[in-house]
């Protein structure tokens, strides 16, 4: 009896193993499959995702070149890192907001505005681009960035002397610095503001953001910082009209004459983007066309920014 019952433990204790194998046998495939299958429906997920950004980013590198949207950092140390990190600007509709506090008079309305307006400078080039607006008795705007060399000094106060508008762009131009925080911006901008102030006199009220309001590369929302010069009682100008200097790649005179001029028939005022940069010689060669070509047309003036401007702006508050 004892022999049997002995017989039958062990039998039930092989069906058990057996019954376990079987079971594991079954599980752990069962278990592999779904978390491989998991994993490819993630990688999948990312997969697209990833194409979706690249190709996102083409189309908006693609936009940037074609429209010449984009304000590449000059005379700055990582130049190239940054270059190539802001290439992709993003490209967005225009709002035009227009200041109330002046209305225009019948005339003034008539006339198409144009604003030559010049980026990072003051540079080895200011005095060419001074020179050839004198000849032609044409005020532009200068958005400038700081530069404390002696021989710096005179060029400001060239611009101011001759009528020009003296306008702000950042002291430093380090996107990495000024885009940290609403701090880190509104130190760079008023650093600017004195430095102006003392040199030149000027209490500076206009800027430009370096990369425009639409720039994709500020880690603060642009819109703080925009408040943040509503707060000051600051303006900010974009631009409508790239002359594509800032591209990488060398570009001619007659392009950037051409890149100003294509579309302005389709603005009652435009502002136009160029450079003011010791390596941007075409846009000094272009200079003298490019004003002919835009006084050659019908009840077109230019104009230095004044409060009178309407603010091109890329993105606003408003
Ligand atoms: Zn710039």
């Amino acid at each position: 009896m004892a022999e049997t019952d002995a017989g039958q433990k062990a039998r039930q204790a092989r069906r058990e193993r057996i019954r376990r194998i079987k079971l594991l046998i079954f599980i752990v495939p069962l278990f592999s499959i779904t978390i491989l299958l998991g994993l490819c429906i993630f990688l999948g997920i990312r997969l697209h995702m990833v194409k979706k950004e690249l190709s996102d980013m083409r189309a908006a590198m693609e936009a940037a070149t074609v429209m010449n949207q984009t304000d590449l950092p000059e005379d700055t140390n990582d130049a190239k890192t940054q270059e190539a990190l802001y290439t992709v600007s993003k490209v967005e509709e225009f709002t035009q907001t227009e200041i109330e506090d002046e209305p225009l008079t019948e005339e003034d309305t008539d006339v198409r505005k144009v604003y030559l307006t010049f980026d990072d400078g003051p540079s080895g080039n200011t005095n060419r681009i001074l020179d050839i607006l004198a000849d032609y008795d044409v005020k532009a705007t200068f958005f400038v960035v700081g530069k404390e060399e002696e021989e710096y000094q005179a060029l400001y106060n060239r611009i101011v002397e001759e009528g020009h508008t003296l306008a702000m762009h950042s002291y430093s131009h380090k996107y990495g610095e000024i885009y940290q925080s609403v701090d880190s911006f509104s130190a760079d901008l008023s650093k600017l503001q004195e430095f102006l102030y003392e040199t030149t006199g000027v209490w500076c009220r206009y800027c430009r953001f370096p990369g425009g309001s639409s720039n994709t590369v500020s880690r603060v929302d642009m819109h703080e910082l925009i408040d943040y010069l509503d707060e000051q009682d600051m303006s900010y100008f974009d631009w409508n009209i790239s002359s594509g200097d800032a591209a990488s790649s060398y570009i001619g005179p007659s392009d950037i004459i051409r890149n100003c001029t294509a579309k302005l028939q389709d603005y009652d005022e435009a502002i136009i983007l160029m450079h003011d940069a010791s390596d941007k010689n075409s846009t000094v060669e272009a200079l003298p066309g490019l004003i002919e070509t835009i006084q050659a047309m019908d009840d077109t003036k230019i104009l230095p920014i004044t409060d009178d401007t309407e603010r091109i702006h890329h993105i606003s508050n408003e």
